[in-house]
């Protein structure tokens, strides 16, 4: 088990990533937690395969443990859901020493780390994420919301779990489309800090894909490590934090034109860091190289990099952005493999320019 500490001074916490973690859960959080009450939150899919190692570790352990479980899918992650859980919070007789536990992907986690936050003002919850995109991303760095219909992960906050556990065996059962939109996040953690965890991504696909373990462990590992980093040195996004957004920029455009349908969030990304290395060409900060390798791993993925859509929707869409910044467009560009700048010198006509040709097309 590898153990990465996320230093916040008295919001530090550890994360813990290994296989057949799930079973050892609660004995690891009884070490430095007293027995008590304890909701557990997954959703439908996660709890018949996970839900009774989970709940029994924490029961083994003296944990009252209650388990609440929804449907699948980001519709859930809303205000109504939030409100069913404040209720069973206060059935189960929560008060503030109490311990929510997320065990999902990204939809549970947000949304059981918004409960932890908000309810008595504040208590102590743990992540443990099964889906590939809450393991390097989600479930890191304290970023809790639900969903407005004005747009997605409008309502929420910044609040730090007490602890991550990553159990690399649930990635044996995710939906291959989930793994690979998940590999997107890690590519993007490749180009804009980790040259060589880029280099590893174009040599060792298969393994990865094929979830042996040792792979598995240095994509996880290196990404909540470069994660960690970033969150240490910046934990409520005021700069150096903006650069995880890589891809985002676009990529939520093009979620939010679909109507968040069509694609799922890493797919979307991954046709925002093409965008954004484009871009990054255009002006002369990068060259070809750093397009073409992102293109032949993704490629490799078999993800989807046409989008269709209009230019003029993709630019609409992006000043609506909630990190749009008075008005104006910030981008992260990639400079080359492993290193990007924030820059808020991309104008429409540019934008017009590198949206209007095919991605293939350059
Ligand atoms: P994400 O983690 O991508 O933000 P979700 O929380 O919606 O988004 O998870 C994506 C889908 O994958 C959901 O349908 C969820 O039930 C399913 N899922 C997550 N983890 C696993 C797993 N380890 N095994 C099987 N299905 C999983
Ligand atoms: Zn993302």
């Amino acid at each position: 088990m590898k153990t990465i500490h996320v230093n916040l001074s008295a919001d530090s916490y550890n994360i813990y990533i290994g296989k057949d973690i799930l079973a050892k859960v609660g004995e690891i959080v009884a070490k430095d937690k007293e027995p008590c009450k304890m909701l557990l939150i997954t959703d439908e899919n996660i709890e018949k395969i996970y839900g009774d190692v989970v709940a029994e570790s924490f029961r083994q352990n003296n944990f009252d443990v209650k388990l609440l479980s929804l449907p699948p899918g980001e519709e859930q992650k809303n205000i109504e859901n939030a409100l069913l859980l404040y209720d069973n919070c206060f059935a189960h007789k929560l008060d503030r020493k109490s311990l929510i536990v997320a065990l999902g992907g990204g939809v549970v986690g947000d949304l059981s780390g918004f409960i932890a936050a908000t309810f008595m003002r504040g208590i102590p919850y743990i992540q443990i994420p099964t889906s590939l995109l809450a393991q390097v991303d989600s479930s890191i760095g304290g970023k809790v919301a639900v969903n407005h219909p004005k747009g997605k992960n409008m309502i929420g906050c910044f609040y730090q779990p007490k602890a991550v556990f990553i159990d690399t065996n649930t990635l044996s059962s995710l939906p291959s489309k989930e793994m690979v939109a998940g590999i997107a996040e890690v590519i993007k953690y490749g180009v804009i800090r980790d040259a060589e965890l880029f280099a590893f991504m174009e040599k060792s696909m298969d393994a990865i894909l094929q979830l042996q373990d040792e792979a598995l462990l240095k994509i996880i590992a290196t990404s909540c490590q470069i994660k960690a980093n970033v969150v240490e040195q910046d934990e409520k996004e005021k700069d150096l934090r903006a650069i995880l957004n890589y891809g985002h920029t676009i990529g939520h455009a093009i979620e939010t034109v679909t109507h968040y349908k069509q694609y799922r969030h890493g797919e979307a990304v991954a046709i925002g860091m093409l965008y954004a290395t484009k871009i990054a060409i255009e002006l002369g900060i990068a060259d070809t190289s750093v397009f073409d390798r992102q293109l032949s791993i993704m490629k490799n993925l078999g993800l989807s990099i046409q989008t269709g859509l209009k230019s003029e929707d993709i630019i609409k869409a992006l000043y609506t952005d909630k990190k749009t910044v008075s008005g104006r467009l910030r981008f992260v560009l990639p400079t080359k493999i492993g290193e990007v700048i924030i820059s808020d010198k991309v104008n429409d006509e540019m934008l017009y320019r590198v949206l209007d040709k095919p991605l293939l097309a350059f």
